[in-house]
């Protein structure tokens, strides 16, 4: 029985990859939100050591390495993203300074106080908000950035339709005063916070998704697992058509105490 349900997800773990790897991006986001997150930190030397935690294939990681210095190391736990990741510094001209490993943002490989910046869109819901906060705090130099992205509610209440789903799927979604708060219980000062913008989810995440969706359903004709991750997908876009006002992604930027 484990076996089987072992082989079951490790299907599911392949098809979530093929699908996502012939996006630019994973998660909503845009090189322009990823400049004006940059803008609150301090400006960096040659020798600037920046982690990209969650990187997937890069997309945002390749935009940092436009707008600042230093060696950026990009992790993340599926080899197929580090594989078209490495490809895409190459493409860019920046192989020479950024670099991608496979590895898990639960036991990073990093020395203590090693690290100028921290960066990560879209991915530290892996390990929590709170518990990444807590956890990288180490890697950072002392007057060291972070910055990342996480779902956060923008109002006190909400229809149940989008409470019960984000419950269901990321329980820590929290009110913007919240993940602050936990920010700065984690030893940071929370220096700037911003909401995306809806081209981040509407023209940078979902449009790219269109004829991957089409493609994908062809490739996999028949597939119910398929099937089902494009259902859900869809599913996830519509609700954030109808809920937008309600929640979205939110840049936090703090500076290590
Ligand atoms: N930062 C990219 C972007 O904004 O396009 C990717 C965001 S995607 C929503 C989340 C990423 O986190 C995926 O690439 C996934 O493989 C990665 N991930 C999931 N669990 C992880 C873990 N434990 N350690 C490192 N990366 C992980």
């Amino acid at each position: 029985m484990s076996n089987e349900l072992k082989t079951i997800h490790e299907f599911d773990f392949t098809l979530i990859c093929n699908y996502f790897k012939g996006l630019k991006r994973q998660g909503p986001g845009s090189p322009e939100v990823t400049q004006k997150a940059l803008s609150f930190t301090n400006e960096l030397s040659d020798n600037a050591r920046i982690a990209d935690i969650g990187c997937g294939t890069g997309g945002q990681t390749m935009a940092l390495a436009n707008y600042t210095k230093g060696q950026i190391t990009g992790i993340d736990l599926f080899p197929d993203f580090i594989e078209i990741f490495n490809r895409n510094a190459i493409e860019a001209h920046c192989e020479d300074r950024v670099k991608g490993i496979v590895g898990s943002m639960d036991a990073l490989p990093f020395q203590e106080e090693e690290l100028d910046l921290i960066w990560s869109e879209g991915a530290i819901y892996n390990i929590g908000f709170e518990r990444g906060m807590n956890e990288w705090n180490k890697f950072l130099k002392k007057n060291g950035f972070i910055a990342v992205t996480e779902a956060s509610w923008f109002t006190p209440e909400r229809p149940s339709e989008i409470d019960d789903f984000w419950m269901a799927n990321y329980p820590e979604i929290d009110t913007i005063p919240r993940k602050i708060a936990q920010m700065e219980k984690a030893g940071y000062i929370p220096t700037a916070h911003f909401i995306l913008p809806e081209n981040c989810w509407t023209e940078h995440f979902y449009a790219p998704q269109f004829p991957v969706q089409e493609a994908f359903l062809k490739e996999y004709a028949g597939n119910e697992a398929a099937a089902d991750l494009i259902a859900g997908q869809r599913h996830e876009e519509s609700l954030y058509n109808k809920y937008k006002e309600y929640y979205g992604y939110v840049f936090y930027i703090g500076q290590k105490r």
